[in-house]
């Protein structure tokens, strides 16, 4: 079932001072109101200021248009005949058809209200099915502008996307473009054919994949990415700001290996309950000094006499952990007593001791933990010994973060199961699905789902995960498809058919370059890319932080200073060279030893590593670490 679906409209303010922030953009807020009115009842849907460089214009609207299928780019300022405007000049170098008819009628309209529109250099255009359009910067201007043309844009816009259409209907549709002066004056709303539009926890079945100009033909593709080279800082950072922790939940602790606490923790007993004895020996009254004392009697952990009183001359026998009778103040261990005399049974009645402090080899009431006193925090993550902590101290139920529902998928049609048990020429066996869900396992709070294989066909990807958000898993994770390849379909995925918003696609790395994160509603999308090596490597950098992050942990990975074990040169981009630290060797810091070849496809390297050298990228003034310096390695067999 089609929904009627609103025109999507990025609008790109293009101006140094607004960029900057000395000059505060008042036609965007007015643009963005006006798109919503008819006749375009549209919707903003990106929205951004940039300086007037060229370069970066340019890519933003290659991404607007090839990423996120806008239906329609307003660009705002940097159309005149200052040096910096060069909107117009960015504008002809994405689109691949011009508008002109767009142009001369915001022009003759903008003339009858100022002879000075005659210096707009505006350009209007296509691009794959993206309407952009450039207007002026001032707010007058701009609204305006687009006043003129917004009658005929919902058409444009529909023929544009409607491919299929009959050229007669095209044709016909295309004489009601013609402008009169009576649509310049006054615009017509006009009703908009909807595209398949994607509500991702709605049925799946009504998800079809929207054919984008890089499948339909791997010709006409991009030859560069469009996606900004994020430093992996910049993208750790949009990788915070989009993970939200998850709620809690109340458990057993005896069950709670691994799982991290939402709230703090409090004992309810004291530890120890009661004076306990360290050693095995006799509870003394310190006053009494060293000497020869009577036996009163014994005491062993856990026999629950409470009657028990020690008056002067006597020592009861006692076990350690067991309580210390009344009047007792010391033990002296077994090893500083004598047996004096016995009784015919051959009990001993009579035992020598020395002289020990008050206090000696007694652990008093709450000496290790008192009651009440805050034992765990919010992000502590359960080990055996915390859990026996929360037991010691009485704590049964506790609240721990809910488990997180990370679902795991491979993806390409070269993947095969390992059931598969002959290789067909160029299938390879899946590495990276197994990999993933094992250090998903290995930290303990998340429930993992697996996904199976993906061939590279853009309509299962979308129904697997359609089926994933309506299974309202909190992360997608896939590994391969992120790459140029025209058989790469995730980006596009996220962005045009699952609704969600890619917040990177590209990080100046090494391994891990088109490492890709996407938001879709609440749940994450991490593209990883497909060579083992790199998906291992980018778990550990991108998707263990924001997984620490939902469960309300430190999300910054551990790193030690180690000490290079042979010299490492370094890359165009900042590299994460896999190593295993050497802690055997005599020196002060663990000895980083390179596990190899560093290519993304080697498997073993990565197989052997428990530590990634963070090597910083080449520059003027540094192209090495030498063998011997000192760098800092990222753990990767941790939590
Ligand atoms: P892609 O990122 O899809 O272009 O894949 C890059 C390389 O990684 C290709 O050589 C793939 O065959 C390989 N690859 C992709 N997925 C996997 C996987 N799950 N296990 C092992 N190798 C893979
Ligand atoms: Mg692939």
């Amino acid at each position: 079932m089609e929904e009627s679906r609103k025109i999507r409209v990025a609008i790109l303010i293009c101006s140094d001072r607004a960029s900057a922030g000395n000059y505060e953009d008042k036609t965007g807020p007015k643009l963005k109101y006006q798109i919503q009115q008819a006749p375009l009842n549209g919707e903003c849907c990106e929205f951004k200021i940039l300086p007037d460089e060229q370069e970066e214009i340019e890519q933003l609207l290659r991404i607007w248009s090839d990423v996120n299928k806008v239906d329609l780019i307003l660009t705002s300022g940097g159309t005149g005949f200052s040096k910096r405007d060069i909107t117009p000049e960015a504008t002809r170098n994405v689109i691949e058809k011009e508008a002109i008819g767009m142009v001369i009628a915001m022009m003759q309209y903008s003339l009858t209200k100022t002879p000075m529109a005659m210096l707009s250099r505006a350009v209007a255009g296509i691009r794959g099915s993206t309407l952009i359009i450039n207007l002026p910067g001032s707010s007058k201007g701009a609204l305006e502008c687009f006043e003129s043309v917004a009658g005929q844009i919902p058409h444009a816009i529909d023929l544009l996307q409607n491919s299929h259409a009959s050229i007669d209907e095209l044709h016909s549709r295309m004489n009601g473009i013609a402008l009169s002066p009576e649509q310049i004056k006054s615009p017509s709303p006009v009703k908009v054919k909807s595209a398949p539009h994607v509500c991702p926890h709605k049925k799946k079945k009504s998800v079809n994949f929207k054919k984008t100009s890089i499948v339909d033909n791997p010709a006409r593709r991009d030859r560069k990415s469009p996606w900004p080279m994020l430093s992996v800082q910049e993208a750790l950072r949009l990788i915070f700001e989009n993970s939200e922790k998850v709620p809690s939940e109340e458990i057993d602790c005896r069950k709670a290996m691994g799982r991290i606490i939402s709230e703090k923790i409090e004992a309810r007993v004291p530890l120890p309950p009661f004076p306990a004895s360290i050693k095995d020996g006799y509870a003394v009254r310190s006053t009494d000094g060293g000497g020869v004392r009577k036996l009163l009697t014994s005491v062993a952990a856990g026999d629950g006499r409470d009657d028990i009183f020690l008056a002067s001359g006597y020592v009861a026998r006692i076990n350690t952990g067991a309580p210390l009778p009344k009047g007792a103040d010391a033990v002296v261990q077994v090893e500083d007593t004598n047996v004096i005399s016995m009784d015919d049974d051959g009990e001993e009645t009579e035992v020598s001791v020395v002289a020990v402090p008050v206090g000696n080899d007694i652990r008093p009431i709450g000496s290790d933990v008192s009651a009440g006193d805050a034992l765990l925090f919010p992000g502590d993550r359960l080990n055996p010994s915390k859990i026996g902590l929360l037991c010691t101290t009485g704590n049964r139920l506790i609240k721990v973060f809910r488990r997180l529902k990370v679902v795991v998928f491979s993806t390409g049609s070269e993947v095969v199961e390992l059931d598969q048990r002959e290789l067909k020429h160029g299938q390879i066996y899946d590495a990276n699905r197994y990999a993933l869900i094992g250090f998903l396992e290995n930290l303990g709070y998340c429930e993992v789902i697996d996904g199976g294989i993906l061939p590279d066909k853009p309509q299962v990807c979308l129904d697997a995960f359609t089926t994933a958000l309506e299974d309202e898993v909190d992360v997608i994770l896939t590994s391969g498809g992120v790459s140029m390849g025209d058989k790469d379909y995730i980006k596009s995925i996220i962005t045009n058919d699952l609704g969600g918003k890619l917040q990177f696609g590209r990080v100046n790395m090494k391994p891990g370059k088109p490492t890709t994160f996407g938001t879709i509603g609440s749940t994450l999308f991490f593209g990883l890319p497909g060579n083992p090596s790199s998906s291992a490597v980018t778990f550990n950098l991108f998707v263990k932080p924001a997984l620490r992050m939902m469960t309300g942990q430190n999300p910054r990975p551990n790193v030690v200073k180690v000490k290079l074990a042979q010299e490492i040169v370094f890359d165009g981009r900042p590299e994460y060279h896999r190593c295993v630290l050497d802690y055997s060797r005599e020196s002060d810091l663990p000895m980083a030893v390179s596990t190899g070849s560093q290519c993304s496809a080697n498997i073993q390297s990565m197989a052997k590593a428990n530590a990634l050298i963070i090597v910083p990228q080449s520059s003027d003034a540094k192209e090495s670490y030498a063998s011997g310096e000192i760098a800092c390695a990222m753990l990767i067999d941790d939590f």
